[in-house]
């Protein structure tokens, strides 16, 4: 049984106060929920302020990125034990703003993962087509070729550590989600993937996403698909009680 996990991921949004406020408000809604796990991902110069006030709760904290080296001369950039320090459970890796916007490669995904999982984190892993890729039937290919770059050469004892989430790049902050059939073909997909590198117990025990405007409005059908076992919410994410909605659409209490 998977427990699903709803992840906020805020991007480069909200400054102190207002990442405060979220925050706080996560925190005195999350009791009512217990057969879901929350985390948020706040832009890493208010990691503190949020884990501060999550403090007591039970959402957990991620970064939205991370360095693959240890503390040193690397202007400019967070190591994972930085992360570990103020409270992270999670880095995502591998969102697809990083890739397209900021030339991010799966080897470098790949290179951050390693780093993050020795340091103790817990990556969660974005994989997802463009629509041209999509339109020319390139889906399944571009999936698996992300797949092997990004997650296949962890030991099956790292990835034991790995969410994965699927992303298709067309429905990222454009209000047009994929449907809860196009995203369980790409799950199930994903999850064959998962038991021919690793094996099926780890298949079926690990948790795979989806994200790409998922809302209030079409999250308990994205979530009831067999394979969805969560969801990675960006723009939704900002707002308490779309979020809250989220939450309860997964809870599966
Ligand atoms: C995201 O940032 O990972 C995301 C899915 O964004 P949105 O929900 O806004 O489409």
């Amino acid at each position: 049984m998977r427990t699903p996990l709803v992840a906020g991921n805020w991007k480069m949004n909200l400054q102190r106060t207002a990442a405060q406020d979220l925050a706080a408000g996560l925190a005195e809604q999350s009791g009512s929920f217990h057969g879901v796990e929350i985390a948020v991902f706040p832009p890493f110069v208010y990691l503190d302020v949020v884990h501060t006030a999550l403090s007591g709760s039970s959402v957990r904290l991620g970064a939205q990125n991370v360095y693959w080296e240890s503390p040193g001369a690397f202007t400019g950039e967070i190591a994972p034990e930085m992360l570990v320090d103020v409270g992270c459970r999670y880095v995502i890796l591998g969102h697809s703003e990083r890739r397209h916007i900021l030339g991010e490669t799966d080897a470098d995904v790949f290179a951050k993962a390693k780093a993050a999982l020795t340091a103790g984190l817990a990556p969660v892993i974005c994989l997802g087509e463009t629509l041209e890729q999509r339109e020319s039937g390139q889906t399944q290919s571009v999936i698996e070729t992300q797949f092997d770059g990004s997650i296949a050469e962890l030991s099956a004892d790292q990835f034991h550590q790995v969410t994965v989430a699927y992303e298709p790049v067309w429905a990222i902050g454009t209000g047009k989600n994929a449907s809860p059939d196009q995203a369980e073909e790409v799950h199930a997909d994903l999850r064959k993937l998962i038991a021919n590198r690793y094996n099926a117990e780890l298949a079926e025990s690990t948790r795979i996403l989806y994200g790409g405007s998922v809302k209030p409005g079409n999250a308990g059908d994205l979530l009831g698909q067999a394979n969805v076992d969560g969801a990675l919410v960006g723009g939704a994410s900002l707002k308490l009680a779309d979020f809250v909605a989220i939450i309860q659409a997964a809870d599966s209490d």
